[in-house]
């Protein structure tokens, strides 16, 4: 008997409360122990289930049962990290009854899940509103029937509200959340229903509204939280999105309507940010693509990476123009999404989490590729990107640390990339994984710099080897009216060196812009004026003509 079951903790939470129920599943045997109340409240079999995500899955109300296996599922598979949902469960005498359950998965030192543990409360009666805003809870939806009342929704989801909570702490989130879901409900007509839809997305039911209404409502809002101001007269800076869909137009029941929002919600996040965009067959059709693209990403996946392929495009030192390493981009071609650009695949992939194990299948290739061309062409400087994200897995520093072992690579060559530093919310720790990667001389890039907003901020906080200089600025910097990218650079430049960075121009596209940056102060060059980025045999052409002409 697996350890986790016998322990006095278990014994003490699971008598705690007579609403609540624990359970601990032993994830590598899939077997869980539920609470004595559990099992008696819910009828189930006995303590110990073997495959309890689908004996529960059977009391589980079957309007609930997408929601339930949605987060379920995103949890183990890492794209969320706690479960918390609320669902009707079937109880021993046949009646549904709500409750909100929550867990969370732990992993082993290779990311494998090994324990699942969680609660379920009985929320019956309680939860009809918010306890902290005072908003309707999402289950008081189930009293309106969508087919034939008519109206308009909106989902409103505060941006960047993960980063809120990193500067601020989790008290002052709250009170803004607090103000936020008032300034809502103020703007609302008195017939409309607010809900507190989760953390920091709010749902506004509005009856008898049409389109125009809510995007009045909606930029009425916007403007009224732009600057809250807190308790300790603190000002703070908000930006909403919104997804808007009407009933019964566009969905006529409550799981329709949520999900259009959650889509239309989603598309405004992703392209339009502080933005209130309505469902539309466009947004249908995208949300589609990134169901087949996820479908065919996992199938290749567990296919040993099948399809995925990295691209090379070299680095060359500015003034010699001779090839000194390479940037590792990834390429993939599904089974059935044959032309995906990255771009589109990559966000894919972070969305759902799938971005760790794929980016350590990159690690191990550039590694393995430095190695293998270190007798041909010496030490080359190799780099792949990382993002954030990946950044946040415990494991990172352990499993490149492993990697650069077993190909016996000299971390000196091996540049990481950090791609989207805007996303950033915990610098201090960041920056603490950088400084031990450097310790066992790995080299860091801020990937895109002098676009993301927080750029230089992030500059103040993280150590790094080279800046990357963002082909936005570069690209055009020959074409009349672009002598401000041209200041920018050159300061940026200035800037490198005197804090003694390495730099790499990005986005070199022709002769005339390898003739300006060639005459400024980076270190090495990046663009389609050397190369596209190329598949391995190409890049070893490069290099061969390379070599040959020195
Ligand atoms: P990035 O890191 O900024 O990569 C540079 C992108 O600029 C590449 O696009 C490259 O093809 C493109 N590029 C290079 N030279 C030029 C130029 O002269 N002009 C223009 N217009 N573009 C140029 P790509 O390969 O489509 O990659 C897009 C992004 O995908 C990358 O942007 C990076 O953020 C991400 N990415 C690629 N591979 C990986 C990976 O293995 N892991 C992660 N996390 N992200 C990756
Ligand atoms: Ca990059």
């Amino acid at each position: 008997m697996s350890d986790i079951f016998n322990n006095e903790l278990f014994e003490a939470f699971a008598s705690a409360s007579d609403n609540v129920y624990i359970y601990v599943c032993d994830m590598e045997i899939d077997v869980s122990r539920w609470s004595k109340a559990s099992v008696e409240y819910f009828g189930l079999e006995g303590e110990y289930i073997k495959d309890a995500a689908n004996v529960w899955a059977e009391h589980v109300h079957p309007e609930d049962l997408d929601v339930y296996m949605e987060d379920i599922s995103s949890v183990f598979s890492g794209a969320k990290r706690y479960h918390d949902c609320q669902y009707r469960a079937r109880n021993r005498l046949g009646e549904y009854v709500w409750v909100e359950c929550k867990g969370s998965v732990i992993r082993d030192s290779d990311g494998n899940p090994k324990i699942f543990a969680g609660l379920m409360t009985r929320i019956d009666g309680q939860s009809k509103y918010d306890t902290l805003t005072g908003l309707l809870t999402t289950p008081e939806l189930r009293h309106f029937d969508f087919s034939v009342l008519s109206g308009t929704a909106l989902l409103i989801g505060l941006d960047g509200f993960r980063k809120v909570v990193g500067n601020y702490g989790y008290n002052t989130a709250d009170e803004i959340l607090i103000e936020f879901a008032q300034r809502i409900k103020e703007l609302c007509e008195p017939e409309w229903k607010v809900f507190r839809f989760s953390g920091d997305e709010f749902m506004v039911v509005a009856f008898g509204a049409d389109k125009a209404k809510m995007t009045a409502y909606y930029e009425n809002l916007c403007r009224e939280t732009e600057t809250i101001e807190l308790k300790n007269k603190q000002r703070i800076n908000l930006s909403a999105s919104a997804g808007g869909a009407l009933f019964p137009q566009d969905a006529s029941s409550r799981e329709e309507l949520i999900n259009k929002l959650e889509h239309s919600l989603e598309h405004a996040k992703n392209n339009q940010r502080g933005t209130l965009v309505f469902f539309s067959e466009e947004i249908a059709r995208k949300h589609e693509r990134g169901l087949a693209l996820r479908e065919d990403l996992k199938q290749c996946i567990r296919q040993s990476y099948k399809g995925f392929e990295l691209y090379f495009q070299p680095f060359v030192m500015s003034g010699t123009n001779t090839i000194t390493g390479c940037e590792c981009l990834l390429r993939w071609k599904g089974e059935k999404v044959r032309d995906s650009y990255p771009m589109e695949f990559i966000k894919v992939l972070e969305d759902y989490g799938d971005i760790r194990e794929v980016g350590y299948w990159v690690m191990e290739q550039a590694i393995r590729q430095q190695v293998s061309w270190r007798d041909t062409y010496g030490e080359l400087r190799v780099s792949f990107n990382v993002s954030y994200q990946q950044f946040l897995d415990e494991t990172f520093e352990s499993r490149l640390a492993a990697c650069a072992e077993k190909y016996g690579v000299n971390p000196e060559y091996i540049i990481i990339e950090l791609t989207e530093s805007c996303q950033v919310d915990n610098p201090e720790e960041l920056s603490a994984t950088f400084d031990r990667l450097r310790a066992r001389g790995f080299k860091i890039a801020l990937d895109d710099f002098g676009t993301a907003y927080a750029s230089l901020e992030m500059l103040k906080c993280l150590h790094v080897d080279y800046i990357k200089i963002e082909h936005s600025f570069v690209r055009e910097l020959s074409e009349p009216g672009h002598d401000i990218d041209y200041v920018i650079i050159d300061n940026l430049l200035e800037m490198c060196k005197r804090l003694g960075y390495d730099s790499i121009v990005e986005g070199v596209e022709n002769d005339k812009v390898a003739a300006i940056v060639g005459e400024m102060n980076a270190t090495l060059l990046q663009g389609y004026y050397y190369s596209r980025p190329v598949c391995r045999t190409d890049f070893e052409k490069l290099l061969d003509a390379d070599r040959g002409a020195a």
